[in-house]
């Protein structure tokens, strides 16, 4: 892909692998940061290994042998790409994990997918309607891993200070991930890129999104909120998710896993103030998502 703007300049500062593309005139003020940081009230480090790994000898992992996989699950095909779209289609999905920095499989693991980052070219642009927004510049085969969510890991009660502090006129960019255990406990994440985050701070909302949020632990016991493309996706097409958490026809759910009894509930709420929704879907909700949850 030529670049013919010669402004263009690399948003990472070559923090990421490929260069995110930004081609504005003035860079929005935040701290790029590839991974997910330890933000106010987070017990854990994100970079820390929390997670015990599997002893396989071999290039890339197989069901058979690897303790990871028996107890996780194959998430992904022998190229990559997400395995379980059909239960995401219909509304269930689990959350996946990775093979570790502890476990003794090559780098070239095909267990090994969200944790090498960014592998696409992708563009920062301006929208007509919608401020800042993302783009692809090459095709993408639904399954894809994209980009993950990443920013400062947050505690609820500081994700509930920084919303009550917010302007009407400022964006939430808070994303609250709830996942439940079959044993009744509940696990909850909150990722806030505003200040520190990845390229996709700047992932608009679409009540008709291409791609799909999953949590998924590689080396940390916290998520990193991948996102997926839910279909292919053409080079030049924006990229959008819905901030609600859900995908295609489905309402927003508990995304349930059948394996593990967990569910993963994702969104990204809007503050208190109700946005309007400008994505241009058929089946446009007029509104962005309203999740009133942090503040209860
Ligand atoms: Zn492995
Ligand atoms: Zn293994
Ligand atoms: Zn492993």
């Amino acid at each position: 892909m030529n670049v013919s703007d010669r402004h263009a300049v690399d948003l990472s500062s070559g923090l990421e692998d490929v260069p995110v593309l930004f081609t504005g005139l003035t860079l929005p003020t935040f701290q790029y940061s590839p991974d997910n940081v330890q933000g106010p009230g987070c017990t854990v480090d994100p970079s820390e290994v929390t997670v015990p790994g599997c002893s396989c000898r071999s290039h890339s992992c197989f069901t058979e042998s690897c303790s990871c996989l028996q107890t996780h699950g194959r998430a992904y095909s022998s190229t990559g790409t997400l395995l379980e779209l059909t239960r995401t289609d219909s509304g269930y999905c689990s959350p996946a994990f990775e093979c570790n920095a502890l476990c003794t499989c090559s780098d070239a693991c095909s267990n090994r997918v969200v944790q090498r980052g960014l592998q696409l070219r992708l563009e920062v642009f301006g929208t007509r309607n919608r401020g800042w927004g993302v783009r692809t510049l090459e095709e993408i085969p639904r399954g894809t891993f994209v980009c993950e969510y990443a920013g400062e890991v947050i505690s609820f009660g500081e994700a509930r200070r920084r919303q009550l502090a917010q302007r009407s006129e400022e964006n939430n960019y808070i994303i609250a991930v709830r996942e439940h255990a079959g044993t009744g406990s509940i696990t909850e994440t909150f990722v806030d890129p505003a200040q520190v985050g990845n390229v996709g701070r700047f992932l608009n909302h679409s009540c008709l999104p291409n791609l799909f949020m999953l949590p998924v632990r590689a080396h940390s016991v916290i998520p990193r909120l991948a996102l997926f493309a839910g279909r292919d996706i053409d080079a030049q097409e924006e990229l959008t998710f819905d901030y609600s958490g859900g995908y295609t026809d489905q309402n927003p759910v508990e995304l349930l896993s059948t394996q593990s009894e967990s569910a993963v509930q994702a969104s990204r709420t809007d503050g208190l103030q109700r946005k309007a929704c400008h994505c241009g879907a058929n089946k446009c909700t007029r509104f962005l998502p309203l999740d009133l949850s942090i503040l209860s």
